[in-house]
């Protein structure tokens, strides 16, 4: 059996190999290392798959964050909601730019932010939701853009987990995640779903105002070279990365369904046990299962991670520690209750689903689990 990976980058690689060396020589040739042709090449065959008016290209899923941020003009004090069972980056931001956090909790079964639990939160002074597709299953957009908009509310979609999936509102219209909010975030960390060889993200909208005020904090603040109307930033994506995601963007809907055949797998192989909750599936969108987290209940996490380690099957706890535990966010002195987030924080556990696993892997993988929890 091939050794198991939480992802399985090279594997990848070896099946487009021939397309990406030759993609990367053309840029060694033509040394255009920074903004060269492939940027907006990228750019403009990402706004045709996500059908979005503007994408912009930056350094990182952190900085499109930030960027998106920074466009609304908010004060130091204003807050921003966002859910705490997240990556540290979504919340991090916001306290970098002098925002506050505020953090709600998150459905018990989708693992998303919980659109009443927000409504709870919403103050005068917030001035932005931040919603986090985690794991590859969408927030539910259309309560919460109904919500937003109730109270005049910008929404940033951070996508960075669930770029490919399709949102259906009840009016049957359908929409990809990242490009129903205000702004859409994502990152193309080697490991996302949508992965370069290294760094890289992408900003999305609809507004031409914003894009262009985006493309200017992108870029020193910068519209004409050497005049700088705001502060911004320096954040680009190389034209290396971009000539890479090219290609890899064709095969996103293969991956994507690559990945919901590891999924059913498992799903089929944990259905009804007593002691394991598989994914759940939201009606209102599909799922594209950047991460296969189950929730244990009264198994001994540390001790299946441990007995699958011994089998070298790897396992991970996304995130061990929530948002509103940070010691960075200590000095909000906030006293949250957030049961859900709490109660997955000690529960989950993400399974290895990547685009090249195999029948045989799978089987090691659901063996050894249900072994441990019997
Ligand atoms: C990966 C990730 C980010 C940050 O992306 P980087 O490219 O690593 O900066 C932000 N939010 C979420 C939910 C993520 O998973």
């Amino acid at each position: 059996m091939r050794a198991i990976q939480m992802v399985d980058l090279k594997n990848q690689y070896q099946k487009l190999k021939t397309q990406i060396d030759k993609a990367v020589m053309d840029v060694m040739e033509s040394a255009a290392f920074i903004n060269g042709k492939p940027v907006q090449d990228f750019c403009n065959n990402l706004s045709e798959y996500l059908n979005v008016k503007h994408v912009i290209p930056c350094a990182n899923g952190t900085d499109a964050l930030q960027i998106a941020l920074m466009a609304l003009d908010l004060q130091p004090g204003d807050e921003v909601i966002t859910p705490s069972f997240t990556f540290i980056a979504t919340t991090e931001v916001v306290a970098l730019l002098g925002l506050t956090p505020v953090f709600v909790d998150v459905d018990k079964d989708t693992f998303c932010m919980d659109i009443e639990d927000v409504r709870k939160s919403i103050t005068p002074k917030t001035k932005a939701i931040v919603p986090v597709h985690l794991y590859g299953q969408a927030v539910n957009m259309e309560a919460l853009m109904s919500l937003a908009a109730e109270y005049n509310i910008p929404v940033i979609e951070d996508n960075a987990q669930a770029i490919g999936c399709n949102v259906t509102f009840s009016n049957g219209t359908k929409k990809k995640t990242g490009t129903i909010g205000t702004i859409g975030t994502t990152s193309f960390f080697p490991s996302k779903n949508l992965g370069a060889y290294g760094d890289g993200g992408a900003i999305f909208t609809n507004s031409d105002e914003l894009a262009a005020k985006m493309k200017i904090i992108a870029s020193h603040g910068s519209a004409k070279r050497y005049y700088h109307e705001i502060v911004g930033c320096n954040s680009r994506l190389d034209t290396m990365q971009a000539a890479i995601l090219n290609i890899k963007l064709k095969e996103l809907d293969n991956y994507i369904a690559a990945r919901n055949v590891v999924a059913d797998y498992y799903d089929t192989a944990f259905a009804n046990h007593p002691k394991i909750q598989t994914p759940a599936r939201a009606p209102y969108s599909n799922h594209v299962f950047h991460q296969y987290t189950l929730v244990l209940e009264n198994v001994d996490r540390n001790g299946l991670q441990a007995f699958l380690a011994e089998k070298n099957i790897p396992a991970m706890i996304y995130y061990p520690v929530p948002g509103h535990k940070q010691q960075m966010f200590e000095k909000y002195n906030i006293q949250y209750e957030l049961p859900a987030t709490d109660r997955l924080t000690e529960r989950v556990i993400s399974l290895p689903i990547h685009t090249e696993m195999d029948e045989e892997q799978l089987k090691f993988i659901t063996d050894n689990v249900l072994e441990y929890c019997k």
